[in-house]
């Protein structure tokens, strides 16, 4: 058996006996011809690995470059130097992988985040990149534990759907049809019926609808699964593929629907700040060091730590679409003609309205509700004023949209009324229908976008910087 070996943070915790261990891992430095900080991924503490000297052939010396691969056996002792409590003596080296450090990319300094999105595929070798992704695991395991524990059910919708959800996006389409050559009707138009599903096709962009589905048999369900939007917005919240966690819940109206939303928040960011403590102190030092060549005017008021102690501890401020276009109105900035883009009743609010209302105004996560339903998706229910919908949107400090939610139009009728005015084909989503035809109830549910979770909770600015392999227009490599 090869892999018998003990994981570096398991390693660093234990009692130094001068008990025989087994590591493995990539070198990422090495000093004197006799120490080697040895780095494995399961932590940004590196083993220290000492070897004796003469006890190495020159040969050996010469390969143990930084990157290159090791096993290595030796005596779990006490550590003599500063900077760690153990370290491993070594007795036997075996070099599985040579690495030639003139050529490889990664070099023990600070790189920039632009340099290293480029060796996207190295990357997760850095320290940052190690906290990001370990506490991305993380978040991913204290979502699914966190439904488990309520009796939701994981529910895998489609990746390839024949509906456009909601108009929730640009979609990309997924065809076999020969792109130079295609069938055509005798109008002209292009024959789907010789495509590979006879229509045409596309990658989802929400699996809300499916979700409804689920819901309305199972009681309460949730997806977590891949999206992809074709919009050509290139912003820093902004993914072409992006994942995205949809709870969909029969028998909850708005109000059920928010708390769970701000429950769920709170609880899986008690998560990572109980089980990924050094990481997540890894990366507020990081944010802060970074922090420290803006100008004062441009820093965040809080450390990440605080930042997620504080929505911890906080409940989310809970406004009206109606009361938050007030607040912009009324605001120093709108009266001295500092946002970009007009406020007034019926606007769909830009990052910039939103980021005044959390940042600005509230300074902590806002709800907001009951937004015009022009602005809306057709299945969201219709508020008594015959102008509003049961929608809810939080709103995070840095991030702006984090959740989009709302109660679903249950009542067949206005659901109809309101798919005919915005010209959706209720034939098409006859299936969506028999939900409300055939014992239909109360229910809701949200979206929360993995990505802007992940960058929220490590101080990340960009949402390139929280996916392992970004897709974005005119970007898609590795
Ligand atoms: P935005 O206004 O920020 O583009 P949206 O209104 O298009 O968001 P929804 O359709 O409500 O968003 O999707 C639900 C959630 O998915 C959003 O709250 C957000 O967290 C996330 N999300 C939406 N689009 C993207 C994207 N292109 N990349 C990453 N996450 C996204
Ligand atoms: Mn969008």
């Amino acid at each position: 058996m090869f892999n018998k070996r003990i994981k570096i943070k398991d390693l660093i915790s234990m009692e130094p006996q001068s008990q025989e261990v087994t590591v493995m891992g990539w070198v990422r430095t090495f000093r004197n011809n006799q120490f080697i900080a040895l780095n494995d991924g399961s932590t940004n503490q590196n083993l220290q690995v000492v070897l004796e000297l003469g006890s190495c052939s020159e040969v050996l010396l010469k390969r143990i470059t930084t990157s290159a691969s090791l096993k290595v056996k030796g005596l779990l002792i006490p550590s003599l130097g500063k900077g760690q409590k153990v370290e491993v003596k070594a007795t036997n080296i075996e070099l599985l992988g040579d690495s030639d450090a003139e050529v490889y990319p990664l070099q023990p300094k600070k790189h920039s985040l632009e340099f290293l999105r480029e060796i996207a595929h190295l990357r997760f070798r850095t320290n940052t990149f190690g906290s990001v992704f370990r506490i991305r695991h993380a978040l991913a395991f204290a979502i699914h534990q966190f439904f488990n524990d309520k009796g939701f059910l994981y529910l895998h919708t489609p990746i390839v759907t024949s509906s456009d959800a909601e108009g929730a996006g640009e979609m990309f389409r997924v065809t076999t049809l020969p792109l130079e050559q295609l069938p055509r009707n005798e109008d002209g138009s292009i024959n789907y019926k010789e495509d590979f599903f006879g229509k045409s096709t596309n990658l989802t962009v929400s699996g809300q609808l499916e979700g409804e589905l689920g819901a309305t048999a199972f009681g309460e369900v949730y997806t977590f699964g891949p999206t992809f939007r074709a919009e050509n917005s290139n912003t820093t919240r902004h993914l072409a593929e992006f994942w995205m966690i949809e709870p969909e819940m029969a028998f909850c109206d708005l109000e059920d629907n928010m708390n769970l939303a701000e429950e769920f928040i709170q609880s899986i960011i008690g998560y990572v700040m109980q089980n990924n403590r050094e990481d997540l102190e890894f990366l507020a030092q990081r944010l802060a060091d970074e922090e420290k060549q803006l100008p004062q005017d441009k820093r965040s008021e809080m450390g990440l730590l605080e930042k997620l102690e504080f929505v911890l501890n906080n409940q989310f401020e809970r406004i009206t679409y109606t009361e938050a276009i007030d607040i912009l109105l009324q605001s120093p900035a709108y009266k001295k003609k500092k946002f970009q883009y007009d406020v007034k009743w019926g606007i769909d609010m830009q990052s910039e309205h939103e980021r005044y209302l959390v940042e600005k105004h509230f300074k902590k996560p806002v709800i907001v509700t009951n937004y015009p339903k022009e602005i809306k998706a057709f299945y969201m229910r219709q508020n008594d004023d015959g102008k509003t919908v049961a929608a809810m949107d939080i709103l995070a400090p840095g991030i702006g949209e984090i959740v989009g939610g709302s109660q679903r139009e249950e009542r067949l009728e206005k659901l109809e009324q309101r798919m005919n005015e915005m010209q959706i084909p209720t034939e098409e989503l006859s299936w969506y229908l028999d939900t409300r035809r055939y014992g239909t109830v109360p229910h809701a549910g949200f979206g929360l976008g993995f990505e802007r979770l992940v960058l929220f909770v490590t101080g990340m600015s960009n949402i390139r910087d929280v996916i392992a392999f970004p897709r974005t227009p005119k970007n898609c490599e590795f």
